[in-house]
């Protein structure tokens, strides 16, 4: 039953639980300006934070049971009707329930009951004195590089599309100016008035960004946003951009989502990498929603890469996008791409002799060399040559991962340490094996070997804290390095103008993977890394160590023709029926045990076959990890060559999934996965 009541406020307020729907309270002095305010309100015995999202002329709760609210807090600005546009799209399209995804979209002081924090009183604010959090730049701009003819050219296609929605893809090898273009499109939003938001894929990227970005645009508030941020720090950088104080916001995925009054343009830069998809819980992809909001709110959105996503691509070559091209890398010519065949060469710890000469002769030029490989740690896993025991860890089906320098054993998958045996634990056999290779095992290797390089390691280990990755960063700029040793953490973005020389070790593992993305992804990350050797005026070179030398993927790489590359790869899927060509959604289902996860999984098919015929639901099947952290995972992947019947779908079943009986599964909706 539906009552109204006359002369009364109802608001409708997104909390943060887990349920899909909205809270009804009653606010006395609520008006349309509180709306996109937070709220107190009781919730069962405690008292929690929410948004309120709408007002209500009537409410399905009887008057006795609806609660009044406690507060409505006003000290910071309310979300603006289009940033709830925004997430109420999201919700939706992602399945995820709108308490949840508005609150999450909030830093964390502001979503807490506890002490919010006390909104600084500040006048309006002059670059020069602005506060601690909006860094602005010095006043004197730095020069900027007079632009190439297709840097002109893409630059006045986006200035042409500012006040609209005009979505671009510029596509650009690796050093050919694709940030000096976007950095002047943000130039052109700034003049019209306007803020701009650039979305880079690793917290790492930032300060680079960051600086960058304060040389360029002198006097120009610019905040980050990103999670390694303290809260005060978040906080007042979120505010700032709320306020619109900041023009211009840098930041990682979920900036995706912070509130922009005077929005004008949407960069997301490096626009295929994984780290724009989150992997847990709302499972949102940060490029995707870029695309959205500037369509809501009618500004351009570029999205640059040397290897877009073939998704974006697809949508560039099929006109949804205009596709802005930069074919010349800038200074030196593209690096010189060989493969070198292990079959017919020695390997000293999985490094070949003709990569050993290679980098001992850049060593003894003084230049700088990367080795990448992309698995940290001594070795993937020890193991008995006498029994046959591998080090697996308990709680996952995954091995654990040697690290001799700690002497301990480590889950990638869910953090489980422990000590390395000295001895087998089933056997007793003293001669454990490391077998296979992570960084730890090329460093000692490389020490052993080119005694006089200077070797430093970059992987997630010794990046743990911001700090010492800031120090390598100096150390390397100051050619207080020979070699470096990285995973694809030194794959993305940098600029280390002495490096001329790059091995990958490895690569091989990912050329027969099961999942259809990993051509595209190995293609992409080989590329970024080969993108760092020459970028100072020498022609770099890179060499790739594998045992299958004419692979396709390989010779596309070798004459760095991402367009061939990616053009088979569409033909490919869209002869198998593969994204872009079909849209896909998993349900996935978690349980202690297996049985549990597939039963549900089982009984969702069947509800789902009733739906609708066009969708097509596969069987339940174990996930690629079939066991993390000690709970079975399980997966029903379904597909629709139409995304709004894939969506009307997916908005019935899950539907219909919460309301069936309860279940030991924990399940949830992965749209668009990238993860199988
Ligand atoms: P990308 O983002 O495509 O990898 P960058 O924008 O980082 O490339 O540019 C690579 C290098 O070339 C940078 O050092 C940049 O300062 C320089 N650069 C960019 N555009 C020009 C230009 N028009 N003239 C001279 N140098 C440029
Ligand atoms: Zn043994
Ligand atoms: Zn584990």
């Amino acid at each position: 039953m539906v009552r109204t009541f006359a002369g009364m406020s109802i608001i409708r307020v997104a909390l943060d639980v887990p349920v899909a729907k909205l809270f009804d309270y009653r606010a006395q002095e609520a008006s349309a300006a509180d709306v996109g305010h937070r709220v107190l309100v009781p919730f069962g015995r405690k008292t929690a934070v929410g948004v309120i999202v709408e007002l209500a002329r009537s409410t399905a709760v009887p008057e006795e049971r609806l609660k009044g609210v406690i507060r409505i807090l006003q000290e910071f600005p309310p979300l603006a009707a289009e940033d709830l546009r925004l997430l109420r799209f999201a919700a939706d399209y992602y399945h995820h329930p709108l308490g949840a995804v508005v609150m999450g979209a909030l830093p964390t002081r502001l979503r807490r009951v506890a002490g919010p924090p006390r909104l600084k009183k500040r006048g309006p604010v002059m670059p020069q004195e602005a506060g601690p959090a909006v860094r602005t730049a010095p006043l004197e701009a730095a020069a900027a590089p007079e632009l190439t003819t297709e840097q002109m050219r893409a630059v006045s296609s986006i200035r042409a599309g500012l006040g609209g929605f005009h979505p671009f893809l510029l596509l650009g090898v690796t050093g050919s100016g694709k940030t000096e273009v976007y950095l002047h499109a943000v130039a052109a939003a700034l003049e019209a008035g306007r803020q701009a938001l650039v979305l880079v894929p690793e917290i790492a990227l930032t300060p680079q960004l960051e600086a960058l970005v304060q040389h360029r645009f002198p006097g120009t508030p610019t905040v980050s946003l990103h999670s390694a941020l303290a809260e005060a720090e978040r906080l007042e950088h979120w505010r700032a951009a709320c306020s619109g104080q900041a023009r211009i916001v840098l930041g990682t995925r979920l900036a995706v989502f912070a509130p922009l009054p005077e929005l004008g343009l949407i960069v997301v830069d490096e626009e295929q990498d994984s780290s724009f998809k989150q992997g847990e819980g709302f499972r949102y992809s940060a490029r995707d929603l870029a695309v959205v909001r500037a369509r809501q709110r009618g500004v351009p959105v570029v999205l640059a890469s040397a290897t877009p996503a073939l998704e974006t691509y697809h949508n560039a070559v099929s006109g949804r996008y205009t596709l802005l091209t930069l074919s010349h890398r800038i200074g030196a010519p593209p690096p010189r791409i060989s493969c070198i065949d292990m079959r017919g060469d020695k390997l000293s710890d999985g490094v070949s002799e003709r990569l050993l000469t290679a980098l001992r002769e850049r060593v003894a030029a003084g230049e700088q060399a990367l080795v990448f490989i992309n698995r940290r740690g001594y070795a993937p896993v020890l193991m008995c040559r006498s029994c046959g025991w591998v080090s697996g860890c308990q709680r996952c089906s995954a091995r654990l991962v040697l690290h001799l320098q700690e002497r301990r054993l480590r889950c990638h998958h869910c953090g489980h340490v422990s000590p390395a045996p000295a001895a087998c634990p089933d056997c007793g056999n003293q001669d454990l094996a490391p077998v296979g290779h992570g960084t730890q095992r090329v460093e000692e290797a490389l020490s052993r070997l080119i005694p006089q390089a200077r070797i430093l390691r970059i992987d997630r280990d010794t990046t743990r804290q911001r700090r010492a990755w800031r120090a390598m960063r100096e150390r390397i700029q100051e050619r207080n390095v020979d070699i470096l040793v990285g995973t694809q953490i030194l794959a993305k973005g940098h600029d280390f103008p002495h490096l001329n020389l790059v091995g990958v070790l490895n690569a091989d593992s990912q050329l027969y993977s099961g999942d259809f993305r990993a051509a595209e992804r190995l293609f992409a990350l080989l590329t970024q890394v080969a993108g760092r050797a020459g970028r100072g005026g020498i022609q770099g070179e890179v060499l790739i160590q594998t045992e299958f030398p004419h692979h396709p993927l390989y010779a596309a790489l070798r004459v760095q023709d991402y367009r061939a590359f990616a053009d088979d790869a569409l033909a490919e899927r869209r002869q198998a029926g593969f994204p872009p060509f079909l849209h896909q959604a998993l349900l996935r289902a978690e349980a202690p045990r297996l049985d549990t996860a597939l039963e549900f999984l089982g009984a969702a098919a069947r509800r789902g076959s009733a739906l609708d015929r066009q969708v097509t639901a596969y069987d339940p099947v174990p996930a690629a990890l079939p066991r993390r952290a000690g709970r079975e995972r399980a997966q029903l992947l379904v597909q629709s060559a139409s995304r709004s019947r894939l969506r009307d779908f997916l908005d019935a079943w899950s539907k219909a999934l919460t309301s069936s009986a309860p279940t030991r599964a924990r399940w949830s909706i992965d749209v668009d996965p990238l993860e199988f």
